[in-house]
């Protein structure tokens, strides 16, 4: 069989686009990142909390025991909570009052960006929306901006609540914001997010949503995806598989 020279390409490319790509120093690169979430999968074992643990061991997460104090990165809530306009009498019993994985969804058109005055708070060219902790002032705009809870607010210092310290991972200091990063400080040494990794499920997918061949584009054509609060027009880069 012989291939021309386009057919060629179009196949190389699509093998090529089907794979998590990493640049010449090795880190893992997508035009868009995207998380994809598969409900049935995670609510499995609804006592997992795996993700939670090695998140918060990579980002040197504090624990207080008073929740106005805590600082989430990814936790759970029910399905009405994480989805109110998904919310009927007729939610399947599979999903009503389940726990449900949230975290920051790195959102296309993200609000706390626009109203952080410092710039402390940027989205990436491939999607990330990031903190420098160092420019953040803590006045808080983005807190209220976010609405999906996604950004916490370190009242107190938070350095001596470390269980175990990562060294590799900045702490943080009192008064400044903070939220999931979707690990880029591990995408840039070519490994996937620290939650993707530890799920003993596999229901964390995390890929590229502008590679037509990616895992991610397949889940998404192939089965029924929904993303938290749509009707506000932040377009998550976090999807839900049912
Ligand atoms: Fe910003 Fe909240 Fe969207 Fe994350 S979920 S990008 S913190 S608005």
């Amino acid at each position: 069989m012989t291939l021309t020279r386009k057919a060629f390409f179009r196949l190389t490319g699509l093998a090529l686009l089907a794979r998590a790509r990493k640049n010449l120093s090795g880190a893992l690169t997508a035009r868009r990142w995207a998380m994809l979430i598969d409900l049935p999968k995670c609510l499995k074992d609804q006592g997992c909390i795996k993700c939670i643990q090695a998140c918060h061991r990579a980002h040197n997460v504090p624990e207080f025991p008073e929740r106005s104090h805590q600082l989430k990165w990814i936790w759970k809530e029910p399905f009405e909570k994480a989805f109110p306009s998904q919310q009927s009498e007729y939610t399947a019993a599979a999903f009503h009052d389940k726990p449900v994985l949230v975290f920051c969804n790195h959102c296309d058109n993200p609000p706390c960006v626009r109203v952080c005055p410092t710039k402390a708070t940027w989205k990436r060219d491939d999607g990330l929306v990031m903190m420098d902790w160092h420019r953040c002032i803590g006045c808080r705009y983005c807190v209220a901006a976010c609405p999906y809870g996604s950004r916490s607010f370190n009242w107190l210092d938070p350095r001596p609540r470390i269980p175990q310290l990562n060294p590799d991972f900045p702490t943080r200091t009192r008064g400044v914001v903070e939220k999931c990063t979707f690990c880029d400080e591990r995408l840039a040494k070519g490994q996937l997010p620290a939650c993707v990794e530890a799920c003993p499920e596999k229901a964390m997918l995390f890929g590229d949503l502008e590679a037509p061949g990616s895992r991610v584009r397949e889940l998404l054509r192939s089965r029924y995806a929904i993303r938290r609060k749509p009707e506000l027009g932040t377009r998550p880069e976090v999807f839900y598989i049912l």
